[in-house]
Parts: structure tokens; sequence; C-alpha cells
């Protein structure tokens, strides 16, 4: 029996897991783990399923290179490796490191993480890592860098279930974060009286329990949540001994509030809903004291992403709402590891221990502390920007790890012809046959869910372990030692790493490391667990983070009502709404959502091999108005083709009145190895944040017709 976690979504569930015995040995037992605090025990269908994901039907069980022709054979791990370091170091040698890319995951735990970060940034002396999750929660980083100072959660799932008023804001939470919505509703009928509310264009399965639907306008959340300050400043709803002692930038928000129509028939206007609702939820909001805002991919995903992350906590600050039980703004990641990846700077533009890459001090301080040779002096290359440059050959060599950017990046066939112009791709991964790892020079056998070992963060601050309990497959191996290999391989001193706890304490100690020093505090700080050898590295237990000394946790911050600016305040930050990049016209007149489904997890490499999975939704779907499709000439359960000025694909219709007008849904989940043509991604607009960098899913123009 072995407590480990979830590997799918951001809620970070504890798993236990128990092989089968001699006379069943394929049959392992999966059921929660009632003492992990995240799910106290709960499992979702994709969780409870996880068994049915982990055989070895499909599996890269040695590394393959490809020939110029495109013809793959085995290697052993010696000649791969020898392969990717000397190319490597031709292309450095011949065009510097900045011709260099890696492209990581939120599904590496965090000392694969932390190694290929070490690598980069301070060796190559380049920041051109970027990680899948620029596409989920870096909007989310960005604004609480510029309210808080740092990139931080301040609460927990607790504060959900605590809380009077929860606002569900682009999130599916039924769906995408099914453990956490299932302790909102157990809450719920606990205390009747609490209030849910749910701000979406969809109506979604979320919506079935929640006392009120906001069906905003895709793209409008930044009006609403400017109307809302306005409207709690004129009703003299604000915490003025907070404001004044703790935030700065008050006045400036609330000018910018107000210039861009912060009245509310105007608001109601541009959110696309009745004034008589918004007035009911901003009565509501203003009233309750204990509000959680949860907010998800529908507010990251968008050209103005990060000003709507900071519209949302504007609020919370002015009211004082944040750092007591059932209170804050909550960004909820979508990947298992999307937090630890923040932790080591996996981001091209941070750096490891929540150091920034700007800052002159903090890049001496790291490259100190890893007595590395040379550090990344700008930032990198972000997730688009890095495919632009991989197709303009800027960068000649990249690696690709737990991830299938030919399916999830925007542009998504533009992705992959850069790929085919790239002279070396290499993809680490469970599965040679996804559609990245069809493009790559050579391909490098991972490990998967219960045969690596180490640690993720979840989206309440809270670190567990995820622990090998199956025997390592052919000759995968951990990400880390292949990074580690090439480093080596590259004549660099400082990866002689053999176990995941040694990572793990180097991690521990840098987060440690002048932590009090002028300039140099941060609130992520695990001291307490540097030291541990392996076996408490095994024994370690889920906590949320600091853990500045052994034993000690910290499930809610900003109780001191301290945050991490030069002056120990927060921000807040004005901001100006903006529509989305890309209008409708007469030739793409509907606007394209993309989302997730319940049963699936991103490209389907492991959810798509359970069959219980793939009874719910089992094949690519459009969703549409009914009358939308009339218009359109589509019929209800026949293909259609969706296309938009960067690509098209081909799935099913389906009607359904909750689907807003003059809009679809597609789901991101399908890929060409599944169903042909059926990837979403490639119709996506390459349109970013211009501060994080995170593309803009949400808003696409598209046209459907008969297929
Ligand atoms: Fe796994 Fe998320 Fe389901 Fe929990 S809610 S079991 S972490 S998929």
């Amino acid at each position: 029996m072995t407590c480990t976690t979830c590997p799918y979504c951001g809620v970070g569930c504890g798993v236990i897991a128990t092989p089968g015995d001699e006379s069943a040995p394929n049959r392992l037992r999966i059921e929660g783990d009632p003492d992990h605090p995240a799910n106290q025990g709960r499992l979702c269908v994709k969780g409870a399923a996880l068994a049915e994901t982990v055989g070895l039907e499909g599996r890269l069980l040695r590394p393959l290179m490809r020939d110029d022709d495109g013809q793959a054979q085995t290697v052993s791990w010696d000649r791969a490796l020898d392969r990717v370091a000397t190319d490597m170091r031709r292309i450095i040698d011949q065009h510097g490191p900045e011709a260099v890319a890696f492209y990581v995951s939120g599904q590496l735990l965090t000392e694969d993480y932390y190694v290929v970060n070490k690598l980069v940034k301070g060796w190559l002396g380049t920041a051109n890592i970027d990680t899948n999750s620029r596409l989920c929660m870096s909007s989310a980083v960005a604004g609480h860098k510029r309210a808080f100072g740092e990139d931080l959660v301040g609460g927990n799932y607790q504060d959900l279930e605590e809380a009077d008023l929860v606002v569900l804001v682009g999130s599916n939470t039924a769906w995408c974060h099914p453990i956490v919505y299932q302790r909102l509703m157990q809450s719920r009928r606990e205390r009747p009286e609490k209030r849910i509310v749910v701000v979406d264009p969809r109506r979604t399965a979320t919506c079935e329990q929640a006392d009120m639907h906001l069906p905003v306008k895709a793209g409008s959340d930044v009006w609403l949540f400017n109307g809302l300050l306005t409207y709690l400043e004129e009703h003299g709803v604000v915490d003025t001994g907070f404001v004044a002692n703790h935030t700065g930038g008050a006045a400036e928000a609330l000018a910018v509030a107000r210039a861009d129509g912060g009245r509310l028939e105007a608001v109601a206007k541009a959110c696309g809903v009745p004034v008589a609702q918004l007035q009911a939820f901003y009565a509501l909001f203003a009233r309750t004291r204990k509000v959680v805002t949860v907010f998800s991919q529908g507010v990251n995903q968008s050209s103005s992403g990060t000003d709507k992350v900071n519209s949302i906590i504007n609020c919370h600050l002015f009211t004082g709402r944040l750092g007591e039980p059932g209170m804050g703004p909550f960004s909820i990641t979508g990947q298992p590891n999307a937090m630890g990846g923040r932790e080591v700077g996996g981001l091209a533009n941070t750096l490891a221990a929540h150091l920034e890459l700007d800052e002159p001090a903090h890049r001496q301080l790291v490259q100190e502390f890893w007595g590395s040779p040379s550090i990344a002096r700008e930032p990198g290359l972000k997730a688009v920007d890095l495919f632009d440059a991989v197709h303009d050959g800027r960068i000649k060599a990249l690696w690709v790890m737990a991830t299938n950017p030919v399916v999830s990046l925007p542009d998504a066939d533009r992705v992959r012809e850069a790929l085919r112009r790239c002279e070396l791709v290499v993809v680490s991964d469970l599965f040679a046959d996804t559609d990245t790892a069809a493009e790559a020079r050579v391909v490098l056998p991972a490990l998967g869910w219960g045969e690596k070992d180490g640690t993720v963060t979840n989206s309440e601050r809270c670190l567990s372990r995820q622990k090998a309990f199956l025997p390592s497959p052919g000759e995968a191996k951990p990400d880390w030692w292949a990074v580690s290999e090439v480093a080596r391989r590259l004549g660099f001193e400082g990866f002689g790493f053999e176990q995941p706890h040694q990572i793990f304490d180097e991690h521990a100690r840098l987060s440690a490391w002048r932590n009090d020093d002028d300039g140099m505090r941060r609130a992520f700080h695990i001291g307490g667990l540097a030291g541990l050898d392996a076996e408490g590295y095994d024994r370690l237990r889920p906590c949320q983070w600091p853990v500045p000394q052994a034993g000690e946790h910290t499930p809610r911050l900003f109780q001191d009502r301290r945050f991490f600016h030069g002056d120990g305040k927060a921000r807040l930050v004005p901001t100006a709404p903006r529509a989305p990049v890309n209008a409708v016209d007469d030739e793409f007149p509907l606007v394209l959502n993309t989302g997730r489904i319940r049963d699936q997890w991103h490209t389907m490499t492991r959810t798509g091999r359970a069959p219980r999975l793939a009874s719910h939704l089992p094949e690519p779907f459009v969703e549409m108005h009914p009358y939308e499709a009339m218009l359109c000439g589509v019929q209800d359960g026949a293909l259609v083709r969706v296309a938009s000025r960067w690509g098209a694909m081909v799935a099913r219709l389906r009607c359904t009145a909750d689907q807003p007008r003059r809009t679809v849904f597609v789901p991101i989940h399908w890929n060409d190895q599944r169903a042909s043509d059926a990837r979403v991604g490639a119709l996506v607009n390459p349109v970013v944040d211009p501060l994080s960098g995170e593309p803009e899913f949400k808003h696409t123009p598209v046209m459907v017709s008969p297929f």
C-alpha cells in the first residue's frame, strides 16, 4: 500500500495505491487517501480509474532515434543521450545558447522541473525554457505578482467550505476540479444559506447547483469586476484601515474602474447581462464578508488575463477580504504540479525559489548557490513566441518533456510545421505515438505515474509526494536522470544526483538561502524540509508551504497583513477593460470557446486508454445553440467543419440551449492519433496576454459549415 498523489488536475488528491497480490498481480487497487487534506478520501472518476491507465500497452520502452527519412530504430540510452548532447553542443557553438530551448510541463514532478531549469538557466545560460503551465495559469502568476509582490495563492480549499458566498469565475469546477466542487457542495448541504454564483458565458454542469449564473459575454470579466469595485465604493463597502495601511494604488484603480463604464447600466451592457441580475450579484457580494472568488482558465486564458485576475483581487483588497478563514481570491490551477513548476522557476520569465530573473541580486543569489558558470540574464521566450522562434529557425534544438504541443498549443498546425523544420527535436514521453513524439528525432522513454518518484504542489500550496510503487518498465528512466546525463555529457558539474530526495533537498535549501535578507524575502520557503534523507523523504506527509521550520505548515497566508512588495503592502492595480484581440466578422461570425470535459485529461495520452472514461463523451464534438445551428445550416448529430483563419477541424455537432448564441464550444482533448482532423488547437488564434504570454483560448472567431 502506497500513499501517493493523483497525476491529473490541480486539486492534487491523495491516493492509496495497492498493487495486486500473488493471485492477481495486475490488479491495482486505487482508493482516496482519507488523511490527505485535499480530498479526505474522495476521488473523482478520473482518479478512480487510474488503475486502467497504468498498463504497458503502447508504452515506449527503449529510446528511439529517427533518421532523415523518418525511419525509427530503437537505440541504447548511451547512443540517444550522446546524440542529444553532441547536437546541442554543436548548435550552441555555432549559434549560441539562445538557439536551444526546452518546453516542459505541469505534469513533471518538482524534482524533474528543478533539474531541467538548473541546466538551462544556470549552465546553458539561457532562459529559453517554458512550460505548458503558460497555457493555464501564467496570467494568475502575473496577477499575483502585481498584487502581492510574489506569486501567492493565500487561501485553501477549506476557505471555500467556510465562505458564505463562493463566486466561481470562468471555472467549470464540477468537471474540471471535481473534488473541490464536491467539498463545496457538501458544505452547502450543511449550511443551506451559503450562496454560490457562477460567472461563465456557458451554462455548465457547475451552474446546476448555483444560486445565480451570470452568463457574461466572453472577455467581459474586467468590466464586471471594475463595476463591482465601483459599486463597493459607492455603497461604502470598503475596509478603509486595511486599504490605508496595507495596500497601495486604490485611488488609481478606482479612477480607472469608474472611467471605463463602472456604472451599472454600462457594465450590464458590456457584459451582456440584465441590470437587475448584475445588481443582485453586486449587492450579494457587498453584504457578504466571507467571500471566496475562485478563478480558473476562463479568466486566465485571455489576451487581458492578467488584468482580469487583478480586477478580481482588487475587489478583495478593497474590502480587506483575504487572509482570514472563508475569504480571498483563489486561483485554481489546471495541472497536478503547475505550482511546483512555479516554485522552481519553470516559466521562461522566472527563477528558482520564487526569485526574479530580471533582478540582478536574485540572479547573483541563485548563481552563487548553484556555483554555476553562468545565469540567464533576461527572460526567455514564452510558449507561443518560443514555437515561433522554432518555426523561423532562431531555435534549432528543442527538448519537449511530458507534453503534446502539436495538439495543445494555439495555431497547432504551425507548431507541427515548426517541429518539422527544427534541426533537433527531442521528446521525453511515455508513448512514441503522440502527435508531438511523431515529429521527434530522438524519443526518450520516461517513467509514468506509479513509476516515478518525487513531489508535486497543488492549488492550495500543499506539497505532496508522488511515489513509485510499480517497477520501471523496460528501460524507461526519470526525466531528471536523462537531463543530468546530458548535462554531464556537456561537461557540466552540479548534476551528480542519484536519488530524487537529493534534488528535493537542494531545492528546499535554495528556498531558504538568504531568504531573510533585505529585498530577498519571499513566502516560498521550505527550508524546514531540507536535509531529509531517503527515508524521511519517503515518509513526507502533505504540508502547505511556507515551511520555514520542520513541522511548521502554513494553511493560510496574509493573516499578518504583510505582502511581498518592498514596502510590505499589496497593490490594487488599475485595469482598463479591453476587448479580445480578434473580433468576429462576416466571414468568421462565431466565437470559439475551448475547455475540458469531465472524464478526459489533456490530450488523452493516458485517460484515452481507460474504456470507463471514454463512455462519458466518446468522441470529439462541437456544441452550439440549436438556433445558431439552424442559421449555419448544420444538424444536431451530423459532422460539421469548424474553421478559423488559422486552421480547421471536423467533429460531431451537439445542439444545446446551454451554449450561448453566436458561440461554439469544443473540448481540447482529441488529437490526430484518436480522431483525424479533431485538434481544436489548430483553430485557436495565437494571440496572448502581453504580460503573461497566456494564449486567448476562449475567444477565436470561427465559422461552422456542414462537412
Ligand atoms: Fe485527480 Fe483532480 Fe479527480 Fe482529484 S479531482 S481525483 S486530483 S482528477
